[in-house]
């Protein structure tokens, strides 16, 4: 935590801490209304016309927070396919990302077989693999290894798509942003803070 407001400033794109709105972060609050903005236009430009999106092979769907039924040989395909995706698509949307991340959730869902009581009674799959008793009883590291195999990002990386699947469940106007999935991580803390204090805008009238 800064103490010292001068330093904040010239740390506001560094890791991100528990202080959200009350620090003084321009480049985050930057990135905060760009993104606003990139999803609104996104969210307008997908309603009006199709053929903006010709590329888009992914859709994400909500599956309320359930495991969904595919394969593993199903599944590795798939996340083989979106990382293709990702590398030859030049405007990304976070979209990709999320449907990249509901995949991997699935995947580490898949290696936490023993569950605890409380898990093991309709507990979304996000609080299953985030319950950390659960995953150290389960020696998770076996996913990580093999989530990096297929898909080549690092365990941070393979963490925060899962929660960005996560978050597009809960806030879905996300999906249809397209920014740097880095800086997006960069600001972690204080985008979702803002976030969840405009959860409004981020919900999709359906
Ligand atoms: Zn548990």
């Amino acid at each position: 935590m800064n103490l010292d407001w001068r330093e904040a400033i010239d740390e506001s794109d560094s890791e991100c801490d528990d202080d959200g709105r009350h620090a003084v972060k321009p480049k985050a609050q930057r990135f905060y209304e760009y993104l606003k903005e990139n999803a609104d236009e996104g969210y307008d430009a997908c309603g009006m016309s199709e053929t903006t999106f010709t590329i888009e092979e992914f859709k994400f769907e909500s599956n309320g927070g359930l495991p969904n039924p595919r394969s593993k040989n199903d599944r590795k395909q798939r996340l083989e396919d979106i990382c293709q995706s990702i590398e030859f698509n030049k405007r990304k949307k976070m979209e990709l990302y999320a449907v990249m991340g509901q995949e991997l959730a699935n995947m580490k869902y898949s290696y936490v077989k023993n569950k605890c009581e409380k898990c093991n009674q309709g507990a979304s799959i996000y609080e299953v693999i985030n319950h950390a008793t659960c995953t150290k009883r389960n020696n998770i590291e076996k996913f990580f290894d093999k989530a990096t195999s297929i898909t080549g990002y690092t365990k941070d990386y393979i963490n925060y798509f899962i929660h960005i699947s996560n978050m597009c469940e809960l806030y879905p106007k996300l999906l249809y942003a397209s920014v740097s999935v880095d800086e997006m991580k960069r600001h972690r803390s204080y985008v979702e803070e803002c976030m969840k204090e405009e959860a409004d805008f981020w919900k999709v009238a359906s």
